[in-house]
C-alpha cells in the first residue's frame, strides 16, 4: 500500500477510536494498540510532511462532546508527546539542551558539548481524565474538561462532589490550576462488580470509569462515584515571584490541593532513572498510571521551548510498556463469593506478568466465557487488569481446545443455580446453607475494612466453619482457646493472639460495624453514609425505605436491601448477640465523638505524602485538636514525614510519642483511639 494511503486509512481509524476513547469513554483498542497506529502516522507524516493536514490526529487534541455547555479555556490546553524507550527520551532532552542554549565556559554535558544541563521534574503520569479548575479569590468557580484543548465542557457541578477538590483555597487567590480525575483501582474494580450486578456496561479501565463519571449529567451518579485529583500544572500571574515547575507544585500544595510526589532531576540520565523507579513502585499504588512525565523545571526555558500544534516542547512523557502474556488455559474453576455469585477463574499454566507468577485469572462471569469465545486448552492473553488482578482478556484456539462446561448447580453444595432478573451473574441461592457463601461472609466480616480482626487468616475460618464452631457474625465472639487448639497449625500462642484480636475487634467503628454485615449492595462508602445519617444500629434497624432512599448515595435499590436485611430475624438475633457477648459499636460522626481529640496536641514534623500539613492540621483541629508549629513537654504527638526537621529528635528526647503518616490518618479517620 502506497504511504498516502496508509496514511488516509491511518486517519480514518483514529478518528475513530478516538471518538469511542473521548466521546463514549468506550474504546474498543487497547492503549498499547491505539499507540502504535498513532505512532506510524506520525513517522509517516514525517516522511512526507507535505500531506500533513490541519485536522490530522497528530495536529490536535483530544475530543469533545455535546452533552455539556462548552466554554472557551483562557489558555490553552495541549496533550504530551510519548515514547517507549529511553533514547528517545535522551533525543527529546539534547534538543531541549541545545534549543534553550546556555553555555557553559568550562564544564562539558552528558553529550559532550559544553551546553548547560537543564533541569527536569520526572512525576507520575496518572491515567484519568485532564480538567482545569478556576480558582477567584480563593474559591471554586468553574470546571472544565480538556476536551479539544481550546474549548472544555463545564463539568463544575460533578467536579464539586469531588472532596479532595477545595471548594475554598487557603488563600484568597485567583488561579487556574490543571490535575487529573482518577478513580483508585479499588473503587474501580467495586464499580464494576456493581454494573455486572446490576446489568449494566461494565468499564474497561479505571480512566474510563473516572471519564465516564466525571462526565455524568447528573451530578448525582458522580457524587456516588469514588474519584480523586492530583493537580499537575499552575498557572501563575505573569508578575508571580514563582519561577520554577517544582516551587509552583508546593505552592499548590500549600493553597489546599492534592499535589502527587515529584522529583528533581539534574539532567536526562537522572529522569530514565526515576522512570525505572517509578516501573516497579507504581505497582504499589492504588491508581492506575501509564507512565512519567517529564517537565523543563524553569518557567523562562519552558516560555522559549513553546509548543507544537499539540503539545509542549518542554515537556515529554514516557509510557510504561503493556503488561500481558500469552499462556494457556489448563482448565476452570468456578468460585462462589460470599453473596452467592458464581465465578469463572482460568487456572493458567504459571506465567510471569508484571514481575509475578501468575496461575489463575478472573473470567468475571458466565457471559464473558461466551463472548470472548473461551475454551479449555486455548491460548488465552492474560492481563493485569488495572494492574491489581489479572484477567483474561482474548483467546485464540489450539488443536487440542474443548468447550468449557457451565455449571448449572453450586460447586460448593450443589444446589441449583440461579438467574436474577436484570443480572448477568450466575447465584447459588443456598444463603443460609453454602459453606463458601458462610466462608466468604466471615472472610469480609474480619477484613481490614470491617471488623479488622488481625490473623483470622482464610485457612483458619474453613477450619472453624468444618468443624463447626462458626456459623453466624456471632459465633466468633463465642470461640475459645481449647477451639482453637484443636485447629491445626494452632498453638497456645497463636490462638491467645487471636483470642485478643477478636476481643479487639469488640471496640468497632460504626460505618465499618455495617459494612462488615455484608448486607447486598451496601459497600464501604454506602456503609459510612448511612453511618453519617442513623445514630446507631437501633435506628438503622428501623430506617424506613422512603427515607433511606432519600438519602444522596443510598438510592431505591439499596434501601430495599437494607431493609430487606433488617427485616430477617435471623439477621436481628446476629447484632443483638454479638452486643450482649460484648461488641460496642462507637459512631465517629456523633456529635460528641467530633471533638474526639479535644485537650490533644498534635505538631507535624517533614513532608506528608497523601496531604499537604496545612490539609491535615484542618483536620486535626475539626476534630478539636491544637496543631501548634513547635515541639514542647504538652506536645502529645509528634507526626513525621520524610525529611522531617529537628522537631523529631527533640520529640524523642522529650519522650514524645512519633506517629506516622498512616496513624495520623487512623487517628483522623477514628480507626485509633488516642
Ligand atoms: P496522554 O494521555 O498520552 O498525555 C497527556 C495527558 O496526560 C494530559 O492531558 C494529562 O491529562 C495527562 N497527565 C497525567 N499526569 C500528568 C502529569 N503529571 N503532568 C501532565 N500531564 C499529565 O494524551 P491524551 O491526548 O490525553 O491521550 C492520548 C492517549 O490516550 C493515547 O496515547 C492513548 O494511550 C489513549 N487513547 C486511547 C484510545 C483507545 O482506543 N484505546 C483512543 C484515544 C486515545
Amino acid at each position: 500500500m502506497d504511504d498516502n494511503k496508509r496514511i488516509l486509512e491511518l486517519r480514518k481509524q483514529i478518528e475513530l477510536n478516538s471518538y469511542k476513547y473521548y466521546v463514549e469513554d468506550n474504546p474498543d483498542l487497547e492503549d498499547w494498540e491505539y499507540d502504535n497506529l498513532f505512532r506510524e502516522l506520525k513517522s509517516l507524516e514525517e516522511k512526507h510532511p507535505e500531506l500533513i493536514t490541519q485536522d490530522s490526529p497528530t495536529q490536535r487534541v483530544g475530543g469533545i462532546s455535546e452533552k455539556f455547555n462548552q466554554v472557551a479555556h483562557k489558555v490553552r490546553l495541549y496533550s504530551l508527546d510519548n515514547s517507549n524507550n529511553y533514547d528517545e527520551l535522551r533525543a527529546w532532552y539534547k534538543r531541549v539542551v541545545k534549543e534553550v542554549g546556555v553555555y557553559h565556559t568550562n564544564q562539558m554535558n552528558l553529550f559532550g558539548d559544553n551546553l548547560c544541563d537543564i533541569e527536569l521534574v520526572g512525576e507520575l503520569k496518572i491515567d484519568g481524565l485532564a480538567v482545569s479548575l478556576m480558582y477567584e479569590k480563593g474559591r471554586f468557580i468553574q470546571g472544565l474538561t480538556r476536551g479539544d484543548g481550546v474549548m472544555g465542557e463545564d463539568i463544575t457541578n460533578n467536579l464539586k462532589t469531588i472532596k479532595s477538590i477545595p471548594l475554598k483555597l487557603f488563600e484568597d487567590v485567583d488561579i487556574e490550576v490543571r490535575g487529573e480525575i482518577y478513580m483508585p483501582v479499588s473503587s474501580f474494580e467495586k464499580l464494576n462488580k456493581n454494573q455486572i450486578k446490576n446489568n449494566q456496561k461494565t468499564f474497561a479501565n479505571p480512566r474510563n470509569a473516572a471519564a465516564g463519571s466525571i462526565r455524568q449529567l447528573d451530578p448525582k451518579i458522580t457524587s456516588m462515584r469514588d474519584l480523586s485529583i492530583f493537580i499537575y500544572t499552575a498557572i501563575l500571574d505573569k508578575n508571580s515571584t514563582i519561577l520554577t515547575h517544582s516551587d509552583a507544585m508546593d505552592y499548590c500544595k500549600k493553597l489546599g490541593f492534592k499535589v502527587n510526589k515529584y522529583q528533581k532531576c539534574k539532567n536526562i540520565e537522572e529522569a530514565i532513572d526515576f522512570c525505572k523507579k517509578m516501573a516497579d513502585y507504581r505497582k504499589t499504588l492504588d491508581y492506575a498510571t501509564d507512565g512519567v512525565v517529564i517537565k523543563v523545571n524553569s518557567f523562562a526555558s519552558q516560555n522559549e521551548l513553546g509548543f507544537t500544534a499539540r503539545a509542549p516542547k518542554w515537556a515529554t512523557a514516557f509510557k510504561f510498556p503493556p503488561e500481558e502474556v500469552w499462556s494457556d488455559l489448563l482448565d476452570v474453576e468456578f468460585s462462589v463469593g460470599r453473596t452467592g455469585i458464581v465465578t469463572p477463574v482460568a487456572i493458567l499454566k504459571p506465567v510471569s506478568l508484571s514481575g509475578s507468577v501468575v496461575s489463575r485469572a478472573s473470567m468475571y462471569n458466565f457471559d464473558e466465557i461466551k463472548r470472548l469465545d473461551i475454551s479449555i486448552n486455548d491460548e488465552v492473553l492474560v492481563k493485569k487488569a488495572a494492574e491489581i488482578i489479572p484477567k483474561v482478556v482474548k483467546s485464540r484456539k489450539t488443536n487440542t481446545s474443548k468447550p468449557i462446561v457451565l455449571p448449572d448447580r453450586c460447586p460448593c453444595c450443589n444446589t441449583p443455580l440461579i438467574e436474577v432478573e436484570g443480572e448477568v451473574a450466575r447465584y447459588c441461592p443456598n444463603k443460609k446453607g453454602c459453606k463458601a457463601q458462610i466462608k466468604g461472609r466471615i472472610e469480609y466480616f474480619v477484613s481490614k475494612q470491617a471488623m479488622d480482626i488481625d490473623g483470622l487468616g482464610e485457612n483458619i475460618i474453613e477450619q472453624l466453619i468444618n468443624k463447626g464452631y462458626v456459623y453466624s457474625f456471632s459465633d466468633i465472639y463465642k470461640l475459645t482457646k481449647e477451639q482453637f487448639l484443636t485447629l491445626d497449625l494452632i498453638k497456645e500462642k497463636s490462638s491467645s493472639n487471636l483470642l485478643s484480636a477478636i476481643e479487639k475487634s469488640k471496640n468497632a467503628i460504626f460505618s465499618k460495624f455495617i459494612n462488615a454485615l455484608g448486607i447486598k449492595l451496601v459497600g464501604k462508602e454506602s456503609a459510612d453514609i448511612l453511618a453519617q445519617h442513623y445514630k446507631d444500629i437501633n435506628e438503622l434497624k428501623c430506617a424506613k425505605i422512603e427515607d433511606l432512599s432519600e438519602i444522596e448515595g443510598i438510592g431505591e435499590k439499596m434501601a430495599k436491601s437494607i431493609a430487606l436485611y433488617f427485616s430477617d430475624i435471623e439477621n436481628l438475633k446476629v447484632i443483638d448477640e454479638m452486643i450482649a457477648l460484648g461488641v460496642k459499636i462507637k459512631n465517629k460522626y456523633s456529635g460528641v465523638q467530633n471533638l474526639r481529640l479535644k485537650g490533644k496536641s498534635f505538631v507535624i514534623t517533614g513532608t506528608l505524602e497523601t496531604m499537604s500539613r496545612e490539609i491535615a492540621q484542618a483536620k486535626l483541629k475539626e476534630l478539636g485538636a491544637k496543631t501548634p508549629s513547635s515541639v514542647s513537654k504538652n506536645t502529645n504527638f509528634v507526626v513525621v514525614g520524610s525529611n522531617p526537621g529537628s522537631k523529631a529528635s527533640k520529640a524523642q528526647d522529650l519522650g514524645i510519642k512519633i506517629l506516622s503518616e498512616s496513624e495520623l490518618i487512623k487517628i483522623i479517620e477514628g480507626d485509633y483511639d488516642v
